[in-house]
């Protein structure tokens, strides 16, 4: 089986730009409670569970990110379940949610727009017992699976879904909004790596600069309210010119990666 699923492996475009033959298959093994070793020892595999393998490995080779493959990712200290139509959970948005545990203020209720897996915010909710969230998005597969996910992290006593059109509405009063909205822009969109291109660009797009989903929050001009953005690295200073101030938060590959600002009462 090594020989056959290296030759897939082998040539394809996606083992050009992702995860080593090793890394991935290793992982595919781990989601069927194998051992790493199985593949490279040449340990015995049910058939069952070989033919599930392979087909895991040509879905990776068809460029299909291995989080929906895996069904189940790492994000800050929790694993986020997700599937296709959702964006997966990047180690890059783990700055902001440091930033929330740290500022969103003691025993309020606070907002996740755009939460897409709901990995924001249910990451602060679980570092935070003090503080109640609602998940908003207009996706019907974030509906799905950030519901799932409110379920897996047992917050469902603390934490609702609410299917939200920020673009048309205007969202309910809280102390505190944290987004991670769709930033890419136009240019960006053509030259996005092939796995990501296969990620919803509902969850990818931002309109011509990137920018559309923050001007709609400047233009509400909520009062009151902290507000806790991803942004993309080159966007930092756009930011602070729309919300005229801010502060900026650099993610550990030093790239400027939150945008922090309160409106004045
Ligand atoms: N950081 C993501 C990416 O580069 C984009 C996420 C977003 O648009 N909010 O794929």
């Amino acid at each position: 089986m090594q020989k056959t699923l290296k030759a897939l492996w082998e040539g394809s475009q996606f083992a050009k730009e992702n995860l080593s033959f090793r890394e991935t298959a290793a992982l595919i093994l781990e989601k069927y409670s194998l051992e790493r070793d199985t593949l490279l020892l040449g340990k015995e595999i049910p058939q069952e569970i070989s033919e599930k393998i392979i087909s895991d490995m040509k879905r990776a080779v068809s460029g299909e990110p291995l989080g929906y493959i895996l069904g189940k990712v790492p994000f800050y200290k929790e694993e986020y379940l997700v599937g296709e139509g959702v964006l997966i959970p990047r180690c890059d948005s783990e700055v902001l949610v440091e930033e929330a545990i740290k500022r969103i203020p003691e025993g309020t209720r606070f907002l996740d727009i755009c939460t897409g897996s709901g990995c924001l915010g249910i990451s602060v909710l679980k570092s935070r017992p003090d503080l109640t969230a609602a998940l908003l998005d207009i996706s019907p597969f974030s509906e799905r699976w950030a519901k799932a996910n409110i379920e897996y992290h047992g917050v469902s006593d603390r934490c609702t879904f609410e299917h939200f059109d920020l673009m048309k509405e205007v969202p309910p009063k809280a102390s505190a909004i944290i987004m991670n909205p769709p930033y890419i822009t136009t240019e960006e969109m053509n030259t996005l790596p092939e796995n990501v291109k296969k990620e919803p660009s509902l969850a990818l797009f931002g309109g011509d600069d990137g920018l559309d989903f923050y001007r709609r929050i400047k233009s509400l001009e909520l009062k009151d309210t902290l507000l806790i953005f991803e942004i993309g690295a080159g966007q930092g200073e756009a930011l602070k010119t729309l919300f005229h101030g801010g502060e900026i938060i650099k993610d550990l590959s030093n790239n400027n990666r939150v945008f922090i600002h309160t409106n004045q009462p």
